[in-house]
């Protein structure tokens, strides 16, 4: 019986691989490579980077190039029994990671090698990573004594599981939710395009009338749009109470006792490591230098921001008493009143332009914008294995010469993860006398195509697809030839949301949003005067829109500096304290929103979700120096590339950023892009 993921292949076989697969080969890769690992130390005589990384980078590949696609699928073809055996591998590889970033040995080797002669004659890339390795072996706790060793093991274990359970709890009571609903009078305000889409969704269960779920475009198209203010009310607390002790599933696939323990065993983790707490832990390889840098960062873009969403929020408020009869305005109003000022300040709503951005245009446009900035041509193949219809394959060129390629998969489904992402299939590496092509995978969970007509996206998604576009130039466009550092490998968190926020930025140019759309139907141009109201409205709540991000950094970071463990407060209170001083939207007692942030709780942002805010402000800047010599200037697209996307985590964000840009960062930037004075 022969295993695809222990082959080597080009491209993932998905198609060939099998649940019943994943844990026998998981295994005998780590086995492999643990003695393999043994072999190669006792033997090590002179090290050098062949005779000690290049070893280890092959295996670490290997092992990268048969869990990548299982995390891929399931994250977008989940099946209950390729679940289990995902988070079967997930302690595992944890493990796994934890011994090799403990092996005093590989340790001493790679000491040794940074302190020889040969170190100086390792190119800048190499250097940089052997440096990333060390501080990553003091994180692994490589010094410890050896009881300290074992807890330091078993708590990483544990929290790797506890992430996992986080995200399945999610998911699940994210698809346990579900309305049908017969008439549709009851969905008054909803577009005909939504409403086709809930009548799909019934009909693709075999019922008949329109089937709501809590995924991304039905829970936003009804909080949007329904004038049923008690529909709007009873799906906004469905959404904000999933995997919560609250709303319709309370106690079922509850998050709560794993947000404590997860907070818990980071800070026990910060302790043993000598750390002071958990955000310590996590600045330690990041861009920010200090606790105290990211707290005033978020405190002073607070206080900047602040009494603009004020001014909004009273404006909306007010808006809502005098057209809306609506006396106080509640959470679930927010997004439906929003939509209305916004078509009567701008006479424009985001429904209305969907036909300008039909997918197959937006694509092509996107593909001829990157084409220009980086001297690339992006062309489908359409001969590769995929894991859904939808999905589709890219290769990337320059000059003839294929460069990387990349996976698809745009619209939203059952089954499938929510939200939008970048992640890495293969990544570039030198082999042999060849390279290694980097491969990444892009998903969104945008609105399907409904009856067979071309899907339509709204200028939002459009946005979020231009961001992880970026995230994906990142990833391939790198010319680093070191597994640890080449593409997205070993950015800092804190800097790698920079060129994929700074892409966003052709999404709000006339030059550019002229290449990405055109009617659907009749194939004309954006009209002048909605292109003008699209640009209008782009700063429109943009205060309360980054109170909400400040709302949710601060929360975060709070949360893991401030945690007590004589002491521990509940999140509850900490979040309610953050938005007593940050938030305009009161919100109700029973809003779990905690429960839900994958992102702190199941992802890698845990005291880093100020990344977001940090980053826009490097991605902002970079951005102006485009706004200064044109967007679609040569000689500055050239120098974006060779500075921040073909170096990839080959140094230090900081140094690569000043390069580019001449300075260090500056605000400026952002505010005026956010149109806050
Ligand atoms: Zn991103």
């Amino acid at each position: 019986m022969t295993n695809p993921l222990l082959e080597t292949h080009e491209l993932p076989p998905f198609t060939d691989i099998r649940p019943e697969q994943v844990e026998p080969a998981i295994e005998k890769l780590i086995d492999e490579n643990r003695n393999a690992l043994e072999a190669q130390l006792a033997g090590l005589k002179e090290v050098t980077w062949d005779s000690l990384i290049e070893p280890i980078d092959t295996r670490n590949d290997m092992l990268n190039q048969a869990w990548s696609p299982v995390s891929h699928l399931n994250s977008v073809v989940n099946s209950d029994a390729l679940r289990e055996a995902y988070n079967n591998c997930v302690g595992k590889l944890a493990q796994w990671e934890t011994e090799v970033g403990q092996n005093q040995g590989l340790f001493q080797a790679y000491k040794t090698l940074s302190e020889s002669e040969h170190f100086a004659r390792l190119t800048q890339a190499q250097r940089h990573s052997i440096k990333l390795a060390l501080q990553s072996f003091h994180l692994s706790g490589v010094s410890l004594p050896k009881d300290k060793k074992q807890q330091f093991s078993r708590l990483t274990q544990r929290l790797a599981e506890l992430s996992s359970t986080f995200g399945d709890n999610l998911m699940d009571a994210t698809q346990a939710w579900n309305l049908l609903i017969s008439d549709a009078e009851e969905l008054a305000g909803v577009t005909d395009s939504s409403l086709a889409l809930f009548a799909q969704a019934a009909a693709e269960k075999d019922q008949s009338g329109y089937l709501l779920t809590l995924d991304q475009p039905c829970f936003i198209a009804v909080m949007t749009y329904a004038d049923s203010r008690p529909l709007r009310e009873q799906m906004y607390q469905a959404f904000t109470t999933r995997a919560s002790d609250q709303g319709p599933y309370a106690g079922q696939w509850d998050n709560s006792a794993i947000i404590d323990e997860t907070l818990k065993l980071r800070h026990e983790l910060s302790q043993i490591l000598g750390l002071g707490n958990a955000a310590e832990v996590s600045l330690a390889p990041k861009m920010a230098s200090s606790t105290s840098q990211v707290m005033s960062f978020l405190n002073d873009l607070a206080k900047q921001v602040k009494p603009q969403a004020e001014k909004e929020f009273a404006e909306l408020s007010a808006f809502a008493k005098t057209e809306l009869q609506i006396d106080h305005l509640e959470a679930w109003d927010i997004a439906y009143v929003s939509e209305k000022l916004r078509t009567q300040r701008y006479a424009i709503s985001v429904e209305e332009l969907r036909p300008w951005f039909p997918v197959e245009r937006v694509l092509e446009g996107l593909y001829s914008i990157a084409g220009r900035l980086f001297d690339i041509s992006i062309e489908q193949d359409r001969s590769v294995d995929l894991w859904h219809k939808d999905a589709r394959f890219y290769r990337i060129s320059r000059n003839g010469q294929a460069i990387a390629s990349f996976y698809l998969d745009l619209y939203a489904r059952e089954k499938k993860q929510g939200g939008a992402w970048m992640d890495v299939c293969r990544s570039r590496r030198k082999v042999a006398e060849t390279v290694q092509l980097p491969v990444a995978y892009l998903t969104c969970n945008f609105t399907p195509p409904v009856a067979g007509k071309s899907a339509l996206l709204t200028h939002d998604e459009v946005t979020t697809l231009f961001h992880e576009f970026g995230h994906g130039l990142h990833h391939m466009l790198t010319q680093v030839e070191v597994l640890a550092v080449s593409g997205i490998n070993g950015v800092a968190w804190d800097a790698v949301e920079l060129p994929s926020q700074f892409l966003e930025n052709w999404c709000w140019q006339e030059e550019s949003i002229e290449l990405i759309s055109a009617h659907f139907e009749s194939g004309e141009a954006l009209p002048k005067a909605m292109l003008d109201k699209l640009l209008a409205a782009k700063n429109f709540q943009s205060g309360m829109a980054l109170a909400r991000q400040l709302e949710f950094a601060t929360f975060d970071f709070r949360l893991h500096l401030e945690y007590d463990p004589s002491n521990p407060r509940s999140s509850q209170e900490l979040l309610d304290e953050v938005r007593e001083h940050i938030a305009v939207i009161k919100v109700p007692e029973y809003n779990r929103f905690q429960n839900g942030f994958g992102h702190i709780f199941a992802g890698g942002y845990s005291a880093g979700y100020y990344s977001y805010l940090w980053a826009e402000v490097l991605s902002a800047d970079a951005f102006s120096l485009f706004e200064e010599q044109g967007i679609f200037d040569q000689a500055t697209g050239d120098s974006f590339r060779a500075a921040i996307l073909e170096k990839g985590g080959s140094d230090e964000a900081m140094t690569l950023f000043v390069q580019f840009r001449g300075r260090e960062p500056s605000n400026d930037a952002l505010l005026r892009h956010r149109g806050i004075a």
